[in-house]
């Protein structure tokens, strides 16, 4: 038996998201929390994932670090409508399998299924444990030291 896959996504579903996704343009646009401008610069500047957005936070004024998580929003919004567009939307770039539509609607620009999301945000969470423990070895080391005596 073939392995049991996501359903795709029916049109009126498909309308259903790009419909929230517009909307969700239009309210970051609205509020000026975005500008027009960062708006079509976020279409062509390379920002890619969730890295350069950790980086931007770590880097960034407070002021910064909240505009700067806009425009990546905004450039995932539009990343995502023009997939609508060409058919492309709604597939997990992990596992290639289709998201579920109920996750969609909740998180319209989730590019990846909620096991691969799951598993990504494990490792990433080991990362930032294992970069804590750089700077808190000594500590550390001397905390396990002392429960071992
Ligand atoms: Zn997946």
């Amino acid at each position: 038996m073939a392995p049991v896959k996501n359903k795709p996504l029916t049109k009126t579903q498909l309308n259903q998201l790009k419909k929230k996704l517009q909307e969700e343009r239009a309210s970051l646009l609205f509020s000026g929390k975005v500008s027009a401008d960062d708006f079509w610069l976020s279409m062509t500047e390379d920002v890619s994932d969730e890295v350069d957005a950790a980086v931007a936070d770590y880097e960034g004024s407070h002021l910064l670090r909240f505009r700067n998580r806009e425009v990546f929003y905004a450039k995932k919004i539009e990343k995502a409508i023009k997939q609508l567009e060409s058919g492309e939307y709604g597939e997990c770039k992990d596992c290639g399998e289709m998201i579920k539509f109920e996750r969609l609607l909740a998180r319209p620009t989730a590019e990846m299924c909620i096991q691969c999301k799951e598993e990504a945000e494990r490792e990433e969470s080991s990362n930032i444990y294992g970069r804590m423990s750089k700077s808190l070895a000594k500590t550390v080391d001397l905390s396990v030291g002392a429960a071992a005596r």
